[in-house]
């Protein structure tokens, strides 16, 4: 379905971003993976999927054009790259805020100011971001994540006004909780924020928002990004999908 489609993944190395990236090239897509991580097994991903990689670190603007620059022109923007700190706000340290919103939110306006040229000359393109449930709604201690995720939405519907005419879509897929390392790590943060033990951190916090009491997974999120690829979602723009288990449903 996606031959002769180039697509770049941000954060493609680990969890959300790899599921995406394993499902566009399933579908015949080119992919070009993004992300930090373990050399050799970088290596190994780009030959299982046939993929090109390109380790641009996303929180600075230089190295996303230099990236962009560097790979040429691409069908499928996939902005997923993210991370989380969890901290009540008096705590919350400035780096860390700086540190999200450059990765969670100014990346994706860096790699879609400059992918969109592309898009626009073939009349095609399909942009999709990653955001959260966090988009929609709050939680506490996530100041920056949600301020991001919230960003990162109001973005997406504004690209998807501007590209509308030019067979560009731009949409949000929102996972409530995924089991990845971005779920893992949080989970000590967590336990001392609110002084909970790490079972009761996986009951009471995370499964608690989620209605069907069980962790998305990261090919749920992919199968949707896929079809948002498709020919049959080209009217489909300006959207923001939950796969959130009823999450935001409440
Ligand atoms: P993850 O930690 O498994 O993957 C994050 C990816 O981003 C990795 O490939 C990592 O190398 C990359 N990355 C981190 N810093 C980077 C940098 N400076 N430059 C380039 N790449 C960088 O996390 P995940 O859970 O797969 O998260 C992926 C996306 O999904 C994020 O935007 C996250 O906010 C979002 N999300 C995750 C969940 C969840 O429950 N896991 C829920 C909702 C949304």
């Amino acid at each position: 379905m996606l031959k002769d489609r180039r697509a770049l993944v941000t954060g493609s190395t680990s969890g959300i971003g790899l599921a995406i990236a394993r499902a566009l090239a399933a579908e015949g897509a080119e992919v070009i993976l993004n992300g930090l991580g373990d050399a050799d097994a970088i290596a190994l991903l780009c030959k299982e999927l046939g993929a090109a990689y390109n380790g641009a670190n996303l929180m600075d603007a230089g190295a996303i054009a230099a990236m962009m620059a560097e790979i040429g022109p691409i069908d499928i923007l996939v902005n997923n790259a993210g991370m989380q700190h969890v901290a009540p706000i008096e705590d919350f340290p400035p780096e860390k805020w700086d540190a999200i919103i450059a990765l969670n939110l100014s990346a994706a306006f860096h790699t879609t100011r400059l992918a969109v040229p592309g898009m626009k000359a073939k009349g095609w393109g399909r942009i999709i971001n990653t955001a959260s449930a966090h988009s929609l709604v709050a939680s506490p201690f996530k100041s920056a994540y949600v301020a991001a995720k919230h960003g990162l939405a109001g973005f997406t519907k504004t690209i998807a006004l501007e590209l509308a005419t030019h067979g560009i879509t731009a949409n949000c897929i929102s996972p409530g909780y995924v089991w990845t390392p971005l779920v893992e790590n949080q989970i000590p943060d967590t336990m001392a924020a609110r002084g909970m033990t790490r079972e009761q951190v996986m009951n009471d916090v995370l499964l608690a928002k989620q209605p069907t009491k069980s962790f998305v997974l990261p090919e749920d999120v992919a199968a949707m990004a896929v079809f948002l690829c498709s020919d049959a979602a080209r009217n489909i723009t300006g959207a923001n999908y939950s796969i959130d288990g009823g999450w935001t449903a409440e």
